[in-house]
């Protein structure tokens, strides 16, 4: 029986499972977004012995802080600080069946990584 492939590198066909309104689920993750999930699925599949004891392991995709710190308002893609009251493009990201990522992006990242 084929089991699910851990390590597989984002791509089309896996999935974003949510999103902010705009939405970057309903598009085609572009280049830096695919490097950016395997190298963090890479990178937990390191830290965790077996990553099949674990019904689901959700986490960061980037650098982050404490709830409403300057780190966890940092855009995952280019880094800049989005102020509070200026919108965080927010997203989850289902790199493999078990392993899903979190992450944000300030407008300018999000319009790119849609396409507008
Ligand atoms: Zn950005």
């Amino acid at each position: 029986m084929a089991q699910p492939n851990e390590t597989r590198p984002a791509g089309a066909g896996s999935g974003l499972i949510a999103a902010s309104k705009t939405s970057v689920a309903q598009h085609e993750p572009s280049a830096w977004l695919r490097g950016a999930v395997a190298k963090r699925v890479r990178q937990i599949n390191a830290a965790v012995a077996d990553v099949k004891a674990f019904g689901a392991i959700v986490a960061p995709l980037g650098r982050t802080g404490p709830p409403g710190s300057r780190a966890d308002r940092e855009c995952d893609r280019c880094g800049r600080y989005v102020p509070c009251g200026d919108l965080l493009y927010l997203f989850a990201f289902a790199a493999t069946p078990r392993i899903h990522l979190a992450g944000g992006l300030c407008g300018r990242c999000e319009a790119t990584e849609v396409g507008r």
